[in-house]
């Protein structure tokens, strides 16, 4: 029996996605051979690819004049390749620092260019977004960058904040591993959307990088052609061999998507999950969330315990539940459940079920004391 796994990533995939992999693992389209298998120059790989990208331009309604690049590197790399295709020496450019990540992607960008932090970094893991009136853009920014959803803590940028990073006429950039596909989003309002594939996409190893057409081309001479968005473009990102069977399996995932209602559909029901879980954390003495509620991420619940001596029991009974990797992030303690897009909601109700039974059991004994 397949358990409900609650890992931020690598993440769950859609049971029907494994079955249909599972399916074709061996002899992929009476090809006689796997995807893994195949050359990626093929005409039975190209077709793989194509359609992958044609399904993700339909399930997340991308304009015409934006490219979709499949690279390699995770997320991270990211955090390089934006500063080197985007500025020269000397360029500014706007950073929120909302967690870890966007810690992460600060740090890479002051390599080679003046980082202006418009928000946060000022303590280790924010519960909340800046307030909007403590923002400092710097008018010369080539670009703002901000992490969508912060998977650490669980704090997700949320419309009114977008509305006024949108206003300031810059590209905007976005690291959106753990949320992309969470919600429709308009894609025309950014300039770059990028996420390793782990979390809401598919398997490690692939990201991916949907980018408007003229941020290509500007990339610094010292920039390895791996990092390159151009020579990704010029080459429909098979400048080297690309990852393969992770590629198909987003696709595979894609076309789940399409075919069960698309982003619209999952989003009411990633809203549900969401809400079912904070208001149950919300009404329970037991367990708490510090996230500031209107910000809290609808991917990556986090809380903790109020007793945190029952930390290692509570992980190991909903593991014997098979409730998996519930453990949060050791930069923040405590717990963490992600439930991304292939979390059905059933899983979400196991998990409730199984920490109403365990608040019982120990609230119990602590009153027995
Ligand atoms: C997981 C994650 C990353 C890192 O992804 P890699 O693929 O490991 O490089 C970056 N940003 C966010 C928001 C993440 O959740």
């Amino acid at each position: 029996m397949r358990a409900f796994n609650f890992s931020a990533g690598p993440a769950m995939l859609p049971e029907a996605v494994m079955q249909r992999a599972e399916k074709e693992f061996l002899n992929w389209n009476n090809t006689g051979m796997s995807v893994m298998e195949m050359s990626h120059r093929s005409k039975e790989y190209m077709s793989v690819a194509h359609q992958t990208e044609a399904d993700l331009r339909e399930v997340m309604s991308i304009p015409d004049n934006y490219l979709v690049l499949f690279l390699h590197g995770g997320a991270s790399m990211q955090f390089s390749g934006i500063p080197l295709n985007l500025t020269q020496p000397g360029d500014t450019v706007d950073y929120f620092n909302t967690g870890v990540w966007s810690t992460k992607a600060i740090k890479e960008a002051m390599r080679y260019a003046n980082v202006n932090v418009v928000a946060g970094g000022d303590v280790a893991n924010p519960t909340e977004i800046p307030d909007i009136a403590t923002w400092r853009f710097s008018p010369e920014a080539k670009y703002i960058h901000l992490c969508s959803n912060e998977t650490i803590t669980g704090l997700e940028f949320q419309e009114v904040h977008l509305e006024h990073i949108f206003a300031q006429g810059k590209p905007v950039i976005a690291d959106m591993s753990s949320n992309i596909m969470s919600c429709p989003i308009d894609v025309s309002r950014y300039a770059i959307i990028y996420a390793g594939a782990q979390k809401n996409i598919g398997p490690a190893g692939l990201s991916i990088m949907i980018i408007r057409d003229d941020l290509v081309g500007q990339a610094r001479d010292i920039t390895p052609s791996l990092l390159n968005w151009e020579v990704y473009a010029q080459n429909d990102s098979m400048f080297n061999t690309p990852a393969t069977y992770a590629w198909y399996l987003a696709g595979l995932v894609f076309n789940w998507l399409k075919t069960n209602g698309g982003v619209e559909a999952v989003a009411e029901v990633n809203t549900r999950k969401a809400q079912k879980l904070y208001g149950y954390i919300d009404q329970s003495e037991f367990y708490s969330n510090t996230i500031t509620p209107s910000q809290r991420s609808k991917m990556n619940v986090t809380f903790h315990l109020k007793d945190s001596t029952l930390d290692s029991l509570f992980l190991d009974e909903s593991k014997a539940a098979k409730l998996l990797s519930l453990k949060g992030h050791k930069a923040f303690g405590g717990m963490r459940a992600s439930i991304y897009n292939a979390m059905p909601e059933e899983g979400v109700d196991a998990l409730i079920a199984f920490m109403k039974q365990f608040e019982r059991s120990h609230s119990n004994a602590m009153l027995s004391v």
